[in-house]
């Protein structure tokens, strides 16, 4: 009886330890996967919080970084407006991470131009 129950305990520690290895070798995946792409980044912004005191994000506006105040090179807001751009750009002056958002002109699409007629015999007392 003691044999028996020593030798299923000992085949459980061994699926025991082989579930270990792989949860061990899922972890190491998994690491490898988030060092590629978020740690590098969260990294990056980062040492930008710290160096900004927590504000690593600049809006451009009128091709000027609003947190400095600086110029943006004409060819970094050009390739910036480009919708389909991926890529990351960075204040040359205070290094921030440059966001761009399209301006559209609301002023002039507010223009009166509601419908004034209303449906006939709706609400009309
Ligand atoms: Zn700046």
């Amino acid at each position: 009886m003691e044999e028996v129950a020593r030798g299923e305990r000992s085949k459980i520690e061994t699926e025991k330890a082989e579930a270990e290895k792989a949860l061990a070798e899922l972890e190491a995946a998994r690491a490898r996967v988030t060092t590629g792409i978020d740690e590098n980044m969260l990294d990056h912004y980062d040492r930008i919080v710290k160096k900004h005191h927590g504000v690593a994000l600049a809006e451009v506006r009128d091709e000027k970084c609003t947190a400095c105040g600086m110029r943006i090179r004409p060819h970094v807001f050009q390739e910036m407006r480009r919708s389909e751009s991926q890529e990351m750009f960075h204040c040359e002056t205070c290094t921030r991470i440059l966001y761009y958002y399209e301006q559209v002109s609301s002023a002039a699409a507010v223009s009166s131009n509601t419908p004034s007629s209303t449906p006939a015999g709706l609400s009309q007392k």
